[in-house]
């Protein structure tokens, strides 16, 4: 039976088999590596990883199209994990995992945030995101896409756009234009926010009223002299402070 594609769980099935190529390509998935795919769907990326792979780990939400893959797939290929992907402990899945997926676009930014938590257990992650959310996880302070997402991530990850993906690419075609982008944890060396949940707050602080100068969004809570240690100027807005910045101020505050 016709699968009918879900608006609610973001189903734009890929069907150009050159951008499903280049992705699996980009990818170059090797034999004993774990690979997981968030949102498997009706497998354009599923199959050709099976290809280079013993064994696949899938996390999908749609409950029929769980029943497709798991009748067109032995277990010990194919291991479904059902449910929200929000919600799945990829800490499971164990250490240097491989993440991929051509992700539902309507929760994108929440799951790439759950997936920063992995950061340590991940070898690297390939994803298919709405092109205007990869411009953001990619841009750099002064930029006017620069934001809490391209702080957060960048901060745990080293993040490569790789290549644009145009709307007929896909069936049904998404209203936008796609990419596919590349993240690599940082080393845990150079992470050095000494309190991150402060880090992570400040972050969320200056960016909540983006368009204000820093030295009122921060009142109270950063004076001049620590604007100034931390190499901020307080006139400048929440975009036009670099990464090592907001790490460098959370440092300051951090006890
Ligand atoms: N990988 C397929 C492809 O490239 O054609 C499907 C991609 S489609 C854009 C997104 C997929 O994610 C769908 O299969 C959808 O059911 C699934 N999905 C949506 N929300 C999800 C969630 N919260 N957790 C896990 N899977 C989800």
């Amino acid at each position: 039976m016709k699968h009918i594609p879900r608006k609610r769980f973001g189903q734009n099935f890929l069907v150009d088999v050159s951008i499903v190529n280049a992705i699996v390509s980009a990818v170059a998935p090797q034999v004993g590596e774990t690979v997981v795919e968030i949102g498997p769907g009706l497998g354009a990326l599923t199959e050709p990883l099976l290809k280079h792979l013993p064994c696949l780990h899938v996390v999908e939400i749609d409950r029929d199209l769980i029943a497709r893959l798991k009748r067109l797939h032995a277990p010990e290929r194919l291991v479904v994990h059902e449910g929200d992907a929000l919600a799945f402990d990829f800490g499971t899945l164990g250490a240097g995992l491989r993440i991929v997926g051509n992700l539902p676009y309507n929760i994108s930014s929440p799951l790439l945030f759950h997936l920063a938590i992995y950061a340590t257990q991940v070898k690297d992650m390939h994803f298919m995101l709405q092109k205007e959310v990869v411009d953001r996880m990619v841009a750099t302070a002064g930029d006017s896409e620069f934001g809490r997402l391209s702080v957060m991530l960048q901060y745990r990850f080293d993040i490569q756009a790789l290549f644009d993906v145009p709307p007929e690419s896909f069936d049904p075609p998404p209203k936008v234009q796609s990419a596919v982008v590349r993240l690599i944890p940082r080393p845990p060396a150079e992470l050095t926010a000494r309190d991150e949940t402060l880090f992570a707050r400040l972050v969320t602080m200056a960016f909540s009223q983006r368009r204000k100068m820093l030295r009122n969004t921060l009142k109270g809570e950063v004076s001049e002299e620590e604007f100034a240690a931390a190499g901020i100027t307080p006139s400048w807005r929440a975009e036009d402070v670099p990464v090592a910045a907001y790490v460098a101020l959370a440092n300051l505050k951090a006890k």
